[in-house]
């Protein structure tokens, strides 16, 4: 096939996948152009790209699934190739056809390889006839109840009635026993109905303690075929991946290899052309069986990027661009290990079900060549109703799998996410498995230890509390005690010199459905970086002291000294730690004797020095009269009184560096 010249491409996808597709595509100098939907009109995706166009509302089918539309728009910004990432218009045979047809490229396999493995059945017997080992099992024409039953008793028990044309772990039915087989059948063909509108089903063998292996496959359109090796995804929850890992723990050189070569059978059986990934059971025996073909890039991609040291969407562009493999098989080799856990805003203690909400936080590990983040959302981005709720992609690597798990629990410990109820606290828990440690792996894995996985805090709530009333009473102190600019400045003494005449602030926190009270009383803090405070918590006093720091609170509970992660959001404060969280309200308890004056603080408009301060604790100030004078990148802003005013107290003085929205001046409004 001659070479083609991708220039442009359109990519018909949102999310982590669309972000990840023209970091690539940029690089290789293409130009990208992505489509979205309303809820997406600033998402990630759309900023990155060179250009971005509405294709319509927000639920999927009327956006993202208008194979017309987008191909529309890829004709009017002359877009040379469609890329269709994963899910969506990935496994459309008619839109990547309606593309060839326009003559505008679909980067993936020709319309009739992606048929060929639309349907479970007809790929069993595309296989069968490839001579590829299948599991035990019938997907004929015939689909009386009779003969499926019949069919079913002749394979034996237990027994998996699949949907030929489902996907994502639906329509799928476990059968123990023969009497229970016509129940298990009408309920399958309803679910498969309903999600797929073809009842059609295939019974096979149901394996009890199977791995999920499965090969990256590669093919190009001058008929070379290779393999990437293989990704163990056994590790499930509703037969959907959570943790992904290459290579797959434990597999023999030797049968690493025959997968391999059956892999690129079944690709060649339906001359397959791009990226595309071989599924396969693999039993406790070292025998292994063909299940389906996913004839696009997979979520878990990276992994086998990380241990192949390659960019599989550029081989995607590049094989589409009708050039060869850049890579014979004798080429390929594997280094390291990699693990890739899908971060879900869901909830692991309510059946996993999905979550929404903004995320009003997002901090991320420290991204190097041992830990990658792919994802399409920074912080006040919504996680909607309206499409997948994977938030995104961490993925580790290391020398050898004990060293990549050690690097994913770390990462999970960094990945801070606040706003909503994620999976992170129970990937950590899954990454600190002892059986997940050990590789004892099967598809089973999650059900098997489910009680392991429960989440129950630690009972210690206490030191999450004091961290939380550090940053509190940090908080209000208008300068961070660690950021001090003049040492010897009384206003940089912090001991307890607001207003409180004995001395003590109450906190109260929600947490959950429980209101917690904190006193807090300051103490003389033995350092200048430092605060002291004793706080009352549950009848006991912690003498407590630290700082806060770039979103840490350093803590130091009678000599023992802790650091925890902590986001801040007006009222709400979460405190992270070791991928759990805890999102504290702060209840308001100011009210009673100062009720009737109300107070309105004045703060800092821009980060700068204050150059005059024009009042003193306990003058009466007019509306418009002016009361300090500060200065910043050689512009002079005068803070002035907003209405009649008593000066309760001044907190800063000539000379003093202030940030900005730092409290200045402390007044009571005068009725
Ligand atoms: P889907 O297309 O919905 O993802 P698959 O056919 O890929 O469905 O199967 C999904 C998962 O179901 C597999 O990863 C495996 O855990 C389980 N599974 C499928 N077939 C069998 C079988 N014959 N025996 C045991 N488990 C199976």
């Amino acid at each position: 096939m001659a070479t083609i010249n991708i220039n442009k491409i359109l990519i018909a996808n949102r999310g982590e996948i669309a972000c990840r597709i023209i970091r690539t595509a940029q690089r290789m100098g293409i130009e990208c152009v992505a489509v979205y939907s309303d809820a997406d009109r600033s998402a990630q995706h759309v900023l990155l790209a060179d250009e971005a166009w509405h294709i319509g509302d927000a639920p999927a089918k009327e956006s993202y699934l208008r194979a017309d539309v987008i191909l529309d728009v890829a004709k009017r910004s002359n877009a040379d190739a469609v890329h269709p990432g994963y899910g969506f218009l990935s496994e459309n045979a008619e839109f990547a056809d309606a593309c060839a047809k326009n003559q505008i490229k679909f980067i993936g396999p020709p319309k009739a390889a992606i048929e060929a493995m639309g349907s479970k059945s007809e790929a069993k017997n595309i296989m069968h006839k490839a001579g590829v080992p299948l599991v035990q099992g019938y997907h004929g024409e015939d689909q009386s109840e009779q003969r499926l039953q019949q069919e079913a008793d002749k394979i034996g028990y237990p027994l998996l009635i699949k949907a030929t044309a489902g996907g994502g772990g639906k329509g799928m039915r476990v059968v123990e026993s023969s009497a229970d087989f016509i129940d298990a059948l009408n309920s399958c063909k309803r679910e498969a109905k309903s999600s797929f509108g073809d009842d059609k089903v295939l019974v096979e063998k149901y394996l009890t303690k199977p791995r999920h292996v499965e090969i990256q496959v590669f093919a190009d359109s001058l008929n070379n075929a290779v393999h990437l090796f293989e990704r163990d995804c056994s590790v499930q929850r509703r037969h959907q991946k959570v943790i992904e890992e290459a290579p797959a723990p434990g597999l023999s050189e030797d049968i690493r290899d025959k997968m391999g070569q059956v892999a690129i059978t079944a690709a060649r059986a339906i001359g397959y052309e791009g990226a595309g990934t071989v599924e396969f059971l693999y039993d406790e025996d070292g025998s292994f069986y063909f299940m389906e073909m996913n004839t696009r890039l997979q979520v878990e991609h990276p992994v086998t990027e990380k241990i192949t040291g390659l960019d599989l969407v550029e081989w995607q562009i590049t094989v589409a661009n009708g050039l060869p493999l850049p890579l014979s098989q004798q080429q390929l080799s594997i280094n390291g290990h990699a693990f890739e856990a899908r971060i879900y805003a869901e909830d692991p203690n309510n059946n996993y079900l999905p979550t929404t909400g903004q995320i009003t936080h997002l901090g991320l590990p420290a991204l190097n060549e041992n830990v990658r983040v792919d994802s399409g959302i920074v912080a006040g981005d919504n996680v909607s109703v309206y499409y997948d709720p994977m938030i995104a992609k961490l993925i580790v690597w290391d020398k050898d799998r004990t060293s990549a798990l050690a690097r994913l629990r770390g990462a999970l410990k960094d990945f801070h996410v606040a706003g909503l109820t994620t999976n992170i606290e129970f990937l950590h828990q899954l990454a600190s498995h002892k059986a997940f440690n050990d590789a004892d792996l099967d598809t089973h894995f999650l059900e098997k230890h489910d009680g392991d996985f429960t989440l129950e805090r630690e009972q210690n709530e206490t030191e999450i509390l004091l961290a939380a009333s550090l940053q509190v009473m940090m908080q209000q102190s208008a300068v961070p005690a660690n950021r001090t600019i003049d040492a010897d400045s009384p206003w940089n003494d912090h001991t307890g010199w607001r207003l409180n005449e004995d001395n003590f602030h109450v906190i109260d926190f929600a947490l959950n459905d429980r209101v917690i009270s904190v006193t807090a009383h300051f103490r003389d803090s033995n350092t200048r970086c430092t605060q002291a405070f004793s706080f009352e918590l549950d009848g006991k006093t912690y003498p407590v002291s630290g700082y806060v720091d770039n979103n840490k609170i350093h803590l130091n509970i009678e000599g023992h000294q802790s650091v925890v992660s902590y986001a801040r959001e007006n009222n709400r404060l979460v405190i992270f730690r070791n991928a759990a969280n805890w999102q504290l309200e702060l209840v308001d308890n100011s009210v009673s004797e100062d009720d009737t004056k109300s107070q309105a603080n004045l703060s800092a408009p821009m980060p700068g020095t204050v150059i005059d301060v024009l009042v003193k604790n306990g003058d009466q100030v007019e509306e418009g009269q002016a009361l300090m004078v500060m200065e910043a990148m050689k512009m002079e802003h005068t803070i002035k009184a907003h209405q009649s005013l008593t000066v309760k107290e001044v907190l800063y003085q000539v000379g003093d560096l202030v940030d900005d929205g730092a409290e200045l001046i402390v007044v009571e409004e005068n009725s």
